[in-house]
């Protein structure tokens, strides 16, 4: 009984690490609101569904959740059960990303991925510092890609 109980709870959770719209997503999009900029959101029609798509500056964020997208850190703990189960899902997910990723190199596009735990937790990044090093991407930057990860915590 308590078993069934946890999965549930486990399933639940899993889908609120995939779902859109999280909070640190809210908390970028707000962010980058303020300052002005201006976007659309969740863009089937290109690779990997961004989040955020800065068409004026052929810019495209992600917001990535360290477990779902297996980022190596304090987030992504592996559960204890179905270990083997959660283990493929994530390296398809990574599979995935980088498919996605290859493909927006090649294009006209320029991608930024933050990471879950640059905005949350323990390792989070000051909030006007994480933000002024997307605006300077966006606006200053020709590099392809970014990214952004949680300061590493001793
Ligand atoms: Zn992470």
């Amino acid at each position: 009984m308590a078993d069934v109980h946890s999965k549930a709870a486990r399933s639940k959770n899993m889908r609120a690490i995939k779902a859109k719209n999280t909070q640190p997503e809210l908390l970028i999009r707000q962010a980058l609101y303020a300052r002005g900029f201006r976007y659309r959101l969740h863009d089937k029609g290109l690779p990997g569904t961004p989040d955020i798509v800065l068409k004026k500056y052929k810019a495209l964020i992600f917001i990535n959740g360290c477990f779902w997208h297996g980022h190596r850190c304090h987030l992504s703990k592996i559960p204890q059960t179905r270990t083997a189960f959660w283990l493929a899902k994530i390296s398809d997910n990574i599979a995935r990303d980088q498919r996605h990723q290859t493909q927006l190199l090649a294009s006209e596009w320029r991608y930024a991925v933050i990471w879950e735990c640059a905005l949350k937790g323990k390792t989070r990044l000051r909030a006007d510092y994480l933000i002024d090093c997307v605006e300077d991407w966006i606006i200053n930057s020709n590099s392809k890609s970014l990214e952004i990860s949680g300061a590493s915590v001793k």
